[in-house]
Protein backbone atom coordinates (compact mmCIF):
# COMPACT_ATOMS: atom_id res chain seq x y z
CA UNK A 1 0.00 0.00 0.00
CA UNK A 2 1.54 3.46 -0.87
CA UNK A 3 0.06 6.28 0.70
CA UNK A 4 -1.51 5.92 4.49
CA UNK A 5 -4.79 7.92 3.83
CA UNK A 6 -8.39 6.73 3.60
CA UNK A 7 -7.78 4.75 0.04
CA UNK A 8 -4.66 3.12 0.86
CA UNK A 9 -6.08 2.13 4.71
CA UNK A 10 -9.56 1.05 3.23
CA UNK A 11 -7.76 -1.29 0.74
CA UNK A 12 -5.36 -3.04 3.34
CA UNK A 13 -8.85 -3.66 5.45
CA UNK A 14 -10.70 -5.06 2.44
CA UNK A 15 -7.55 -7.23 1.93
CA UNK A 16 -7.67 -8.48 5.48
CA UNK A 17 -11.41 -8.80 5.58
CA UNK A 18 -11.48 -11.36 2.55
CA UNK A 19 -8.84 -12.96 4.59
CA UNK A 20 -5.20 -12.26 2.88
CA UNK A 21 -2.80 -13.93 5.45
CA UNK A 22 0.04 -12.37 3.71
CA UNK A 23 2.18 -9.46 4.67
CA UNK A 24 1.03 -6.10 3.92
CA UNK A 25 3.59 -2.99 3.91
CA UNK A 26 1.69 0.56 4.41
CA UNK A 27 4.20 3.86 3.25
CA UNK A 28 2.91 6.90 4.33
CA UNK A 29 4.72 10.06 3.84
CA UNK A 30 3.30 11.39 6.84
CA UNK A 31 3.89 10.48 10.76
CA UNK A 32 0.10 10.17 11.59
CA UNK A 33 -1.99 7.08 11.84
CA UNK A 34 -4.57 7.46 8.69
CA UNK A 35 -6.59 10.75 9.79
CA UNK A 36 -9.78 11.89 7.81
CA UNK A 37 -9.15 15.23 6.26
CA UNK A 38 -13.22 16.81 6.04
CA UNK A 39 -12.70 18.05 9.38
CA UNK A 40 -9.66 19.73 8.66
CA UNK A 41 -11.40 22.86 7.18
CA UNK A 42 -14.54 22.21 9.34
CA UNK A 43 -14.82 21.07 13.14
CA UNK A 44 -10.83 20.68 13.79
CA UNK A 45 -10.09 24.32 12.38
CA UNK A 46 -12.96 25.69 14.59
CA UNK A 47 -11.28 23.94 17.67
CA UNK A 48 -14.20 21.60 18.33
CA UNK A 49 -12.32 17.89 17.67
CA UNK A 50 -9.23 17.63 18.86
CA UNK A 51 -6.43 15.20 16.98
CA UNK A 52 -7.81 11.94 18.33
CA UNK A 53 -11.47 12.81 16.50
CA UNK A 54 -9.88 12.54 13.20
CA UNK A 55 -8.49 9.51 13.02
CA UNK A 56 -9.91 7.09 10.69
CA UNK A 57 -9.74 4.31 12.80
CA UNK A 58 -8.86 3.80 17.03
CA UNK A 59 -5.47 2.83 17.10
CA UNK A 60 -6.25 -0.64 18.36
CA UNK A 61 -8.04 -1.35 15.61
CA UNK A 62 -5.57 -0.06 13.14
CA UNK A 63 -2.83 -2.25 14.78
CA UNK A 64 -5.41 -5.21 13.94
CA UNK A 65 -5.00 -5.25 10.34
CA UNK A 66 -1.39 -6.36 11.33
CA UNK A 67 0.44 -3.95 9.00
CA UNK A 68 3.79 -3.34 8.41
CA UNK A 69 3.29 0.78 8.87
CA UNK A 70 6.27 2.64 7.75
CA UNK A 71 5.36 6.43 8.88
CA UNK A 72 7.12 9.46 7.87
CA UNK A 73 8.95 7.66 4.65
CA UNK A 74 8.13 8.28 0.98
CA UNK A 75 7.96 6.13 -2.05
CA UNK A 76 10.48 7.55 -4.43
CA UNK A 77 10.30 5.19 -7.43
CA UNK A 78 8.36 2.15 -9.02
CA UNK A 79 10.08 -0.76 -11.09
CA UNK A 80 7.27 -2.65 -12.35
CA UNK A 81 9.54 -5.25 -14.52
CA UNK A 82 11.31 -6.12 -11.10
CA UNK A 83 8.13 -5.04 -9.17
CA UNK A 84 9.41 -3.78 -6.51
CA UNK A 85 9.25 0.20 -4.79
CA UNK A 86 12.04 1.98 -3.59
CA UNK A 87 12.05 4.38 -0.25
CA UNK A 88 13.38 7.94 0.39
CA UNK A 89 15.75 6.30 3.09
CA UNK A 90 17.87 4.47 0.00
CA UNK A 91 15.92 0.69 0.93
CA UNK A 92 13.09 -0.91 -1.69
CA UNK A 93 10.47 -3.42 -1.43
CA UNK A 94 9.50 -6.29 -3.22
CA UNK A 95 6.15 -7.05 -3.88
CA UNK A 96 3.54 -9.36 -5.62
CA UNK A 97 0.49 -7.19 -5.09
CA UNK A 98 0.34 -3.13 -5.32
CA UNK A 99 -2.15 -0.32 -4.29
CA UNK A 100 -1.23 3.13 -5.16
CA UNK A 101 -2.83 5.88 -2.85
CA UNK A 102 -0.71 8.59 -2.35
CA UNK A 103 -3.50 11.49 -3.10
CA UNK A 104 -3.53 14.75 -4.09
CA UNK A 105 -1.13 17.41 -3.33
CA UNK A 106 -1.94 21.23 -2.96
CA UNK A 107 -1.10 23.67 -6.14
CA UNK A 108 1.30 26.35 -5.56
CA UNK A 109 0.76 30.11 -5.98
CA UNK A 110 4.82 30.80 -6.70
CA UNK A 111 3.75 34.92 -6.28
CA UNK A 112 3.21 33.42 -2.19
CA UNK A 113 4.81 30.31 -1.44
CA UNK A 114 6.92 31.13 1.75
CA UNK A 115 5.77 34.82 2.27
CA UNK A 116 4.71 35.83 6.00
CA UNK A 117 1.66 33.96 7.70
CA UNK A 118 0.82 32.50 3.95
CA UNK A 119 -0.63 28.82 4.23
CA UNK A 120 -1.92 25.89 2.39
CA UNK A 121 -4.56 23.05 4.08
CA UNK A 122 -4.39 19.46 3.00
CA UNK A 123 -2.47 17.74 5.99
CA UNK A 124 -3.43 17.40 9.63
CA UNK A 125 -0.03 19.36 10.11
CA UNK A 126 -0.99 22.07 8.36
CA UNK A 127 -4.12 22.48 9.87
CA UNK A 128 -2.89 22.68 13.34
CA UNK A 129 -0.59 25.87 12.00
CA UNK A 130 -3.70 27.61 10.33
CA UNK A 131 -5.73 26.43 13.59
CA UNK A 132 -2.78 28.08 15.07
CA UNK A 133 -2.18 31.41 12.85
CA UNK A 134 -6.39 31.69 13.48
CA UNK A 135 -6.66 31.67 17.23
CA UNK A 136 -5.43 35.59 17.31
CA UNK A 137 -6.11 36.62 13.81
CA UNK A 138 -8.66 39.34 13.03
CA UNK A 139 -8.38 38.83 9.31
CA UNK A 140 -8.08 36.20 6.85
CA UNK A 141 -7.69 36.57 3.05
CA UNK A 142 -8.41 33.32 0.91
CA UNK A 143 -6.87 32.77 -2.49
CA UNK A 144 -9.46 30.39 -4.23
CA UNK A 145 -12.97 30.46 -3.97
CA UNK A 146 -13.56 26.49 -4.10
CA UNK A 147 -14.91 24.37 -1.67
CA UNK A 148 -11.90 24.22 0.93
CA UNK A 149 -11.44 27.80 0.29
CA UNK A 150 -15.08 27.99 1.07
CA UNK A 151 -15.34 25.77 3.78
CA UNK A 152 -12.51 27.66 5.40
CA UNK A 153 -13.75 30.89 4.87
CA UNK A 154 -17.22 29.58 6.68
CA UNK A 155 -15.06 28.61 9.56
CA UNK A 156 -13.22 31.07 9.89
CA UNK A 157 -16.40 33.58 9.77
CA UNK A 158 -17.44 31.32 13.22
CA UNK A 159 -14.86 32.22 14.98
CA UNK A 160 -15.13 36.02 14.63
CA UNK A 161 -12.51 36.61 11.53
CA UNK A 162 -13.01 38.94 8.95
CA UNK A 163 -13.10 37.16 5.72
CA UNK A 164 -11.98 38.08 2.09
CA UNK A 165 -12.11 35.91 -0.89
CA UNK A 166 -10.64 36.36 -4.14
CA UNK A 167 -11.70 33.67 -7.12
CA UNK A 168 -10.65 34.56 -10.54
CA UNK A 169 -14.16 32.55 -11.58
CA UNK A 170 -17.79 34.53 -11.69
CA UNK A 171 -18.82 32.24 -8.72
CA UNK A 172 -17.62 30.33 -5.70
CA UNK A 173 -16.96 26.82 -6.24
CA UNK A 174 -17.72 27.42 -9.82
CA UNK A 175 -15.88 24.31 -11.58
CA UNK A 176 -17.87 21.97 -9.15
CA UNK A 177 -21.51 23.70 -9.02
CA UNK A 178 -21.89 26.00 -12.09
CA UNK A 179 -22.30 29.53 -12.25
CA UNK A 180 -26.60 29.55 -10.98
CA UNK A 181 -25.61 27.29 -8.33
CA UNK A 182 -22.55 28.51 -7.33
CA UNK A 183 -24.24 32.25 -7.86
CA UNK A 184 -26.21 31.32 -5.06
CA UNK A 185 -23.56 29.75 -2.30
CA UNK A 186 -21.60 33.00 -3.40
CA UNK A 187 -24.88 34.96 -2.04
CA UNK A 188 -25.13 32.74 1.24
CA UNK A 189 -21.23 33.60 1.85
CA UNK A 190 -22.15 37.50 1.02
CA UNK A 191 -25.28 37.40 3.66
CA UNK A 192 -23.26 35.67 6.11
CA UNK A 193 -20.72 39.11 5.57
CA UNK A 194 -17.49 37.47 3.81
CA UNK A 195 -16.34 39.66 1.10
CA UNK A 196 -16.56 37.21 -1.70
CA UNK A 197 -14.32 39.24 -4.81
CA UNK A 198 -15.36 37.00 -8.61
CA UNK A 199 -13.93 37.87 -11.37
CA UNK A 200 -10.41 39.26 -9.03
CA UNK A 201 -6.79 37.92 -9.30
CA UNK A 202 -4.04 38.84 -7.45
CA UNK A 203 -2.33 42.09 -8.86
CA UNK A 204 1.03 42.09 -7.35
CA UNK A 205 2.60 40.87 -4.25
CA UNK A 206 4.58 42.35 -1.17
CA UNK A 207 6.07 41.60 1.85
CA UNK A 208 8.16 43.42 4.54
CA UNK A 209 9.64 40.58 6.09
CA UNK A 210 6.47 39.97 9.00
CA UNK A 211 2.91 40.75 7.12
CA UNK A 212 2.17 40.05 3.20
CA UNK A 213 0.25 42.41 1.45
CA UNK A 214 -2.12 41.69 -1.70
CA UNK A 215 -2.83 43.98 -4.37
CA UNK A 216 -6.29 42.85 -5.95
CA UNK A 217 -6.88 43.24 -9.78
CA UNK A 218 -9.82 45.64 -8.46
CA UNK A 219 -7.28 48.28 -7.35
CA UNK A 220 -7.87 47.17 -3.68
CA UNK A 221 -4.76 46.62 -1.49
CA UNK A 222 -5.06 44.09 1.64
CA UNK A 223 -2.93 43.25 4.44
CA UNK A 224 -4.31 40.58 6.42
CA UNK A 225 -3.24 38.69 9.31
CA UNK A 226 -3.63 35.46 7.94
CA UNK A 227 -3.63 34.31 4.12
CA UNK A 228 -4.89 30.75 2.49
CA UNK A 229 -4.38 29.45 -0.43
CA UNK A 230 -6.72 27.22 -1.79
CA UNK A 231 -6.62 26.92 -5.17
CA UNK A 232 -6.80 23.29 -6.17
CA UNK A 233 -4.97 19.75 -5.77
CA UNK A 234 -2.82 17.79 -7.88
CA UNK A 235 -2.40 13.91 -7.95
CA UNK A 236 0.73 13.09 -6.41
CA UNK A 237 2.88 11.30 -9.29
CA UNK A 238 6.03 12.74 -9.51
CA UNK A 239 7.45 9.48 -7.43
CA UNK A 240 6.29 7.79 -10.21
CA UNK A 241 8.31 9.60 -13.82
CA UNK A 242 10.34 6.87 -15.54
CA UNK A 243 8.58 4.31 -14.18
CA UNK A 244 6.40 3.49 -17.49
CA UNK A 245 3.14 4.04 -15.69
CA UNK A 246 0.75 6.47 -17.74
CA UNK A 247 0.92 9.35 -16.18
CA UNK A 248 -2.16 11.72 -17.84
CA UNK A 249 -3.41 13.99 -14.68
CA UNK A 250 -3.25 10.86 -12.24
CA UNK A 251 -2.50 7.49 -12.88
CA UNK A 252 -4.27 5.97 -15.44
CA UNK A 253 -6.26 2.97 -14.79
CA UNK A 254 -8.73 0.28 -16.41
CA UNK A 255 -12.03 -0.04 -15.19
CA UNK A 256 -11.11 -2.61 -12.81
CA UNK A 257 -8.60 0.67 -11.12
CA UNK A 258 -5.56 -1.59 -12.53
CA UNK A 259 -2.87 0.51 -13.23
CA UNK A 260 -2.06 1.27 -16.75
CA UNK A 261 1.49 1.38 -18.46
CA UNK A 262 2.44 3.94 -21.17
CA UNK A 263 2.03 1.21 -24.20
CA UNK A 264 -1.62 1.15 -22.96
CA UNK A 265 -1.30 -2.80 -21.25
CA UNK A 266 -3.05 -3.36 -17.45
CA UNK A 267 -0.79 -4.11 -15.22
CA UNK A 268 -1.61 -7.08 -13.03
CA UNK A 269 -1.76 -6.88 -9.16
CA UNK A 270 -0.79 -3.13 -9.42
CA UNK A 271 -4.26 -1.16 -8.71
CA UNK A 272 -4.63 2.71 -7.54
CA UNK A 273 -7.65 4.05 -5.99
CA UNK A 274 -8.67 7.41 -4.28
CA UNK A 275 -7.39 11.10 -5.57
CA UNK A 276 -4.43 9.76 -7.76
CA UNK A 277 -6.43 7.40 -9.96
CA UNK A 278 -7.97 8.47 -13.00
CA UNK A 279 -9.83 5.54 -14.28
CA UNK A 280 -12.18 4.53 -17.49
CA UNK A 281 -15.37 4.85 -16.48
CA UNK A 282 -17.99 2.31 -18.60
CA UNK A 283 -21.28 5.01 -18.00
CA UNK A 284 -19.09 8.54 -19.25
CA UNK A 285 -17.19 6.61 -22.00
CA UNK A 286 -13.97 8.19 -20.23
CA UNK A 287 -11.31 8.60 -18.12
CA UNK A 288 -12.48 10.17 -14.82
CA UNK A 289 -11.11 11.29 -11.66
CA UNK A 290 -12.15 12.52 -8.38
CA UNK A 291 -10.79 13.98 -5.43
CA UNK A 292 -13.93 13.21 -3.23
CA UNK A 293 -13.83 10.91 0.03
CA UNK A 294 -16.57 8.72 -1.00
CA UNK A 295 -14.87 7.98 -3.82
CA UNK A 296 -11.86 7.36 -1.89
CA UNK A 297 -13.41 4.85 0.05
CA UNK A 298 -15.38 3.15 -2.51
CA UNK A 299 -12.39 2.82 -4.62
CA UNK A 300 -10.41 1.36 -2.53
CA UNK A 301 -12.53 -1.27 -2.02
CA UNK A 302 -12.66 -1.86 -5.76
CA UNK A 303 -9.05 -2.15 -6.34
CA UNK A 304 -8.34 -4.53 -3.74
CA UNK A 305 -11.16 -6.83 -5.12
CA UNK A 306 -9.25 -6.24 -8.66
CA UNK A 307 -5.64 -7.18 -6.67
CA UNK A 308 -6.39 -9.89 -4.76
CA UNK A 309 -8.45 -11.39 -8.34
CA UNK A 310 -4.87 -10.95 -9.80
CA UNK A 311 -3.36 -12.76 -7.22
CA UNK A 312 -5.49 -15.77 -7.53
CA UNK A 313 -5.42 -15.88 -11.09
CA UNK A 314 -8.99 -15.01 -11.14
CA UNK A 315 -8.56 -11.45 -12.69
CA UNK A 316 -11.48 -11.77 -15.85
CA UNK A 317 -14.31 -12.02 -12.76
CA UNK A 318 -13.01 -8.37 -11.67
CA UNK A 319 -15.89 -5.92 -11.62
CA UNK A 320 -16.18 -2.95 -13.61
CA UNK A 321 -15.46 0.45 -11.15
CA UNK A 322 -18.52 2.83 -12.21
CA UNK A 323 -20.08 4.62 -9.79
CA UNK A 324 -22.62 7.79 -9.67
CA UNK A 325 -19.67 10.33 -7.83
CA UNK A 326 -20.77 12.02 -4.68
CA UNK A 327 -19.75 15.19 -2.61
CA UNK A 328 -20.68 16.96 0.32
CA UNK A 329 -19.59 20.40 1.53
CA UNK A 330 -20.74 22.02 5.37
CA UNK A 331 -21.22 25.53 5.33
CA UNK A 332 -22.96 27.73 7.62
CA UNK A 333 -24.49 24.75 9.02
CA UNK A 334 -25.58 23.68 5.34
CA UNK A 335 -24.86 20.38 3.93
CA UNK A 336 -24.21 21.12 -0.07
CA UNK A 337 -24.58 18.17 -1.84
CA UNK A 338 -23.61 17.11 -5.59
CA UNK A 339 -24.11 13.93 -7.55
CA UNK A 340 -23.52 12.81 -11.08
CA UNK A 341 -21.06 14.24 -13.57
CA UNK A 342 -22.20 17.81 -13.51
CA UNK A 343 -20.59 20.41 -15.67
CA UNK A 344 -20.89 24.35 -15.41
CA UNK A 345 -22.07 24.07 -19.00
CA UNK A 346 -25.24 21.82 -17.64
CA UNK A 347 -28.67 22.97 -18.11
CA UNK A 348 -29.79 23.47 -14.26
CA UNK A 349 -33.75 23.34 -13.43
CA UNK A 350 -34.50 23.77 -9.65
CA UNK A 351 -37.17 21.24 -8.63
CA UNK A 352 -37.84 22.10 -5.16
CA UNK A 353 -37.44 25.27 -2.88
CA UNK A 354 -35.47 28.38 -4.21
CA UNK A 355 -31.91 29.81 -5.25
CA UNK A 356 -32.90 32.81 -3.03
CA UNK A 357 -33.56 30.67 0.12
CA UNK A 358 -30.34 28.80 0.00
CA UNK A 359 -32.13 25.39 0.34
CA UNK A 360 -33.01 23.71 -2.94
CA UNK A 361 -32.85 20.76 -4.72
CA UNK A 362 -31.58 21.79 -8.37
CA UNK A 363 -30.85 19.17 -11.18
CA UNK A 364 -28.74 18.80 -14.28
CA UNK A 365 -29.66 18.18 -17.60
CA UNK A 366 -27.60 17.61 -20.91
CA UNK A 367 -28.93 16.63 -24.37
CA UNK A 368 -32.08 15.83 -22.74
CA UNK A 369 -30.43 13.49 -19.83
CA UNK A 370 -30.84 13.41 -16.37
CA UNK A 371 -26.64 14.14 -15.59
CA UNK A 372 -26.68 14.96 -11.48
CA UNK A 373 -28.13 16.99 -8.67
CA UNK A 374 -26.72 19.92 -6.15
CA UNK A 375 -28.86 20.10 -3.18
CA UNK A 376 -28.10 22.59 -0.55
CA UNK A 377 -29.77 21.84 2.41
CA UNK A 378 -31.63 18.94 1.12
CA UNK A 379 -30.20 15.42 2.23
CA UNK A 380 -32.88 13.14 2.09
CA UNK A 381 -33.54 14.62 -1.12
CA UNK A 382 -30.18 14.32 -2.52
CA UNK A 383 -30.02 10.55 -1.47
CA UNK A 384 -33.22 10.19 -3.58
CA UNK A 385 -31.42 11.66 -6.18
CA UNK A 386 -28.77 9.53 -6.28
CA UNK A 387 -31.06 6.56 -6.62
CA UNK A 388 -32.49 7.69 -9.59
CA UNK A 389 -29.30 8.57 -10.66
CA UNK A 390 -28.08 5.18 -10.55
CA UNK A 391 -31.04 3.84 -11.84
CA UNK A 392 -30.51 5.81 -14.58
CA UNK A 393 -33.80 7.73 -14.28
CA UNK A 394 -34.98 10.08 -17.35
CA UNK A 395 -35.05 13.60 -17.27
CA UNK A 396 -38.96 13.73 -16.56
CA UNK A 397 -38.94 11.02 -14.03
CA UNK A 398 -36.49 12.31 -12.06
CA UNK A 399 -38.13 16.04 -12.41
CA UNK A 400 -42.15 14.39 -11.40
CA UNK A 401 -40.56 11.98 -8.08
CA UNK A 402 -38.00 14.72 -6.64
CA UNK A 403 -40.42 17.90 -6.96
CA UNK A 404 -43.52 15.89 -5.93
C1 LIG B 1 -9.22 20.05 4.11
C2 LIG B 1 -9.98 19.04 3.30
C3 LIG B 1 -11.36 18.91 3.47
C4 LIG B 1 -12.07 17.99 2.71
N1 LIG B 1 -13.43 17.91 2.87
C5 LIG B 1 -14.12 17.04 2.10
C6 LIG B 1 -15.56 16.98 2.20
O1 LIG B 1 -16.18 17.69 3.00
N2 LIG B 1 -16.22 16.11 1.39
C7 LIG B 1 -15.57 15.31 0.48
O2 LIG B 1 -16.25 14.56 -0.25
N3 LIG B 1 -14.23 15.34 0.37
C8 LIG B 1 -13.49 16.19 1.14
N4 LIG B 1 -12.13 16.24 1.02
C9 LIG B 1 -11.46 15.34 0.06
C10 LIG B 1 -11.13 13.98 0.68
O3 LIG B 1 -10.62 14.14 1.97
C11 LIG B 1 -10.12 13.27 -0.23
O4 LIG B 1 -10.76 13.01 -1.45
C12 LIG B 1 -9.59 11.99 0.37
O5 LIG B 1 -8.87 12.25 1.56
C13 LIG B 1 -8.67 11.28 -0.61
O6 LIG B 1 -8.11 10.16 0.01
P1 LIG B 1 -6.80 9.47 -0.61
O7 LIG B 1 -6.49 8.35 0.29
O8 LIG B 1 -6.99 9.23 -2.05
O9 LIG B 1 -5.66 10.60 -0.53
P2 LIG B 1 -5.03 11.33 0.70
O10 LIG B 1 -6.00 11.48 1.81
O11 LIG B 1 -4.40 12.56 0.15
O12 LIG B 1 -3.87 10.33 1.20
C14 LIG B 1 -2.72 10.10 0.45
C15 LIG B 1 -1.57 9.87 1.38
O13 LIG B 1 -0.44 9.48 0.62
C16 LIG B 1 0.71 10.11 1.14
N5 LIG B 1 1.74 10.18 0.10
C17 LIG B 1 1.81 11.02 -0.95
N6 LIG B 1 2.93 10.79 -1.68
C18 LIG B 1 3.56 9.78 -1.06
C19 LIG B 1 4.76 9.09 -1.32
N7 LIG B 1 5.53 9.38 -2.38
N8 LIG B 1 5.15 8.11 -0.48
C20 LIG B 1 4.36 7.76 0.60
N9 LIG B 1 3.21 8.38 0.90
C21 LIG B 1 2.81 9.37 0.07
C22 LIG B 1 0.20 11.46 1.55
O14 LIG B 1 1.08 12.07 2.49
C23 LIG B 1 -1.16 11.12 2.15
O15 LIG B 1 -1.05 10.85 3.51
C24 LIG B 1 -11.39 17.17 1.76
C25 LIG B 1 -10.01 17.31 1.59
C26 LIG B 1 -9.31 18.23 2.35
C27 LIG B 1 -7.81 18.36 2.14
Amino acid sequence: MLGSGLAGLRAAEVLREKNFQGKITLVGAESHLPYNRPPLSKQFLAGEWEEDRVRLRLPAEFHSLELEFLKGLKVVGLDLQQRSVQLSQGTAIDFDGLVIATGAENRQLPALEGRPRVFTLRTLTEALALRQALSDAKSLLIVGGGFIGSEVAATAHGLGIRVCIVEPQQTLMYRGLGEEVGSAVTNLHREKGIDVRCNTEIAHVHDDGERTSIELSDGTTHTPDVILVGIGATPTTDWLSGSNVHLSNGVVCDENCRVMTADGLAVKSVVAAGDVARWFSRSQNCLVRSEHWTNAQDQAVNAAHTLLLDLNGEGGNALPYDPVPYMWSDQFGKKIQAIGFGDPTDEVHIVKGALSDGKFLAIMERENRFVGAIGVAMVPLVMQARILLTEGASLDVAREKLAS
